[in-house]
């Protein structure tokens, strides 16, 4: 059973006219060591304070990259589903829809009515941004326009790409910075839009670049969010971007190793503008991450988590928590589309490598009883560039696993999916819980006055590959409890519980 519009009845919980102001009780426990070796755990409760402003903004997006596979289908998805537009294959008539986000298509369970299992929409529990109602600009190094950029990339069905264009010929990108040292070579033909000049003028390009869109569109917030090429790493110097101040000097002197992406996300965050990065390279370098905290910038990142690492990020937490223990993991992709052919460089290979070679640390970190100290599967990622099978990527992958006596198990997976249908949706939550969280203030027992969640919005780790966090705050990458996170932070700031499965109505 659906139901899309509650109150909260709580002497915790307060509606005002344009925010939610919810006390909560966080339970948690407290660990100790006694000088005899012995733990302690304490269970304990800190009250916190959140506060929402239910008012919800008219919001622009701007892409970096907005003309490539993921940019141009979520620009379209968005618009055939704003006009309603239905369109005929051989299967018979196709409707617009959201599904793979899981703010638009999912559900939570909110309770039990008579023995029923009652659920809500996910953008039922706090006011969020529709994704009809986004209005769409960027960046992107290539000139075409969007109705172009969608039929170059292949994605749609023919139907639904001729009643879009009208809606799409006229939307531009604006020139971006192209820096072939950071992208595969293969990419130079496509560049015919870029922004010349020093990185200190390509920065104060792209600053004014947003506040012209803010004009323009008259939208009352904007976020970006980077889904362009993968970038090779960039290297992280001391004096150069380890600090704020040496990063900002760094732009200013021209430095070869300022990414573009870097780039775009300090304008961003001197905009006050949140900045996601959809892509695996290192654009959140430490002098970077320390701008956003110093100005309170929302930032977040890395990598989208679409197909093989999500399911990689599900399967390795269901094998470590029943108690099987992994041994080797080996995941091959090919992919054809322009994001393939990047890949295909090994310096913008390495970052994905890298991006997807984490995904299962926490997991293993997590069973001791399984893995010695020290001790991690056999891990192995392949990505090849395949034209033929354009943005359908094939991911193959093998689990082996020891079992009950030295028993081995070994499960093969073979995803075919359009990768650009599971991104769109992901760029959708990410936009719109970046725009959530900027109106989500907290105060814990204690401090003096509400403030912002910390700028690293870990709160997105459920979206990303390689979850960017604030130092010091572990890692979690096991898809379940990245989804309970957020969930979980939703019901607090409207004063509900966390869903805990306990079921203790029907138990005792
Ligand atoms: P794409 O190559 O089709 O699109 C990238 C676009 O970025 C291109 O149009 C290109 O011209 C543009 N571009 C490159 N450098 C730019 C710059 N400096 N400024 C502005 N524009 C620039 O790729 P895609 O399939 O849309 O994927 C985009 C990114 O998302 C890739 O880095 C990919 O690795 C990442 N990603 C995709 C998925 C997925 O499922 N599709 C999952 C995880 C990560």
């Amino acid at each position: 059973m659906l139901i899309d519009n509650f109150k909260v009845d709580s002497p915790n919980v307060h509606y005002e006219s344009d925010a939610i102001a919810a006390t909560y009780s966080y339970d948690h426990t407290d660990l100790t060591q006694g000088p005899d070796g012995n733990w302690i755990v304490r269970p304990t409760a800190t009250q916190y304070e959140f506060r929402t402003s239910t008012r919800v903004p008219k919001l622009g997006v701007m892409l970096v990259g907005w003309g490539g596979n993921n940019g141009s289908t979520v620009t379209a998805g968005c618009l055939a589903n704003k006009h309603g537009i239905t369109w005929m294959t051989k299967e018979g008539l196709k409707k617009p829809n959201y599904w793979g986000s899981v703010t638009q298509a999912s559900t939570c369970r909110i309770g039990n009515f008579r023995g029923e299992e009652a659920y809500t929409p996910f953008s039922s529990l706090l006011p969020m941004v529709h994704p009809n109602d986004i209005v769409w600009g960027g960046w992107d190094i290539s000139s075409l326009n969007l109705a172009e950029a969608m039929e170059r990339a292949q994605v749609l069905d023919f139907e639904l790409q001729r009643q879009l264009v009208p809606y799409m010929k006229d939307m531009t990108p604006l020139p971006g910075i192209y820096d072939a040292d950071f992208i595969a070579a293969n990419q130079d033909t496509r560049a015919d839009n870029v922004i010349k000049g020093s990185r200190q003028q390509q920065l104060e390009q792209l600053r004014q670049d947003i506040r012209d869109f803010q004009q323009r569109t008259q939208v009352d917030k904007v976020v970006i969010l980077w889904t362009a090429n993968t970038e090779r790493y960039s290297e992280v110097a001391e004096g150069l971007n380890d600090t704020a101040e040496n990063f900002m000097a760094a732009i200013e002197r021209n430095e070869s190793e300022i990414a573009p992406s870097s780039i775009y996300a300090a304008a961003a965050i001197l905009e006050g503008v949140p900045f996601v990065n959809g892509s695996p390279q290192n654009t959140f370098v430490p002098g970077l991450i320390e701008l956003a905290v110093q100005k309170g910038v929302l930032i977040g990142g890395d990598d989208f988590k679409s197909g093989q690492t999500k399911m990689k990020s599900v399967l390795v937490d269901f094998l470590v928590g029943a108690g099987i223990k992994p041994t080797s993991i080996v995941s091959y992709n090919h992919l054809g589309n322009n994001d393939g052919m990047n890949l295909s460089a090994p310096q913008t290979f390495r970052s994905k490598e890298i991006s997807k070679s984490n995904v299962v640390d926490d997991m293993v970190a997590s069973n001791p009883l399984l893995y010695a100290p020290g001790e991690h599967p056999d891990h192995c990622v392949v990505i090849k560039y395949i034209p033929y099978v354009a943005d359908s990527k094939r991911a193959m992958d093998e689990y082996s696993s020891e079992i009950f006596l030295g028993g081995r198990q070994t499960i093969v997976m073979h995803n075919t999916c359009e990768d650009s249908l599971l991104a769109a949706p992901i760029i959708l939550d990410l936009v719109i819980l970046s725009e959530l969280l900027g109106r989500i203030q907290v105060r814990a027992e204690g401090q003096e006055q509400l403030h912002a969640m910390h700028p690293v919005a870990v709160l997105l780790s459920y979206l990303t590959k390689a979850p960017l966090v604030p130092e010091g705050t572990p890692v979690i990458n096991a898809l379940s409890k990245q989804r309970a996170m957020l969930e979980n932070v939703a019901r607090a700031c409207i004063g509900l519980p966390p869903d805990n499965n306990m079921m203790l109505e029907f138990k005792a």
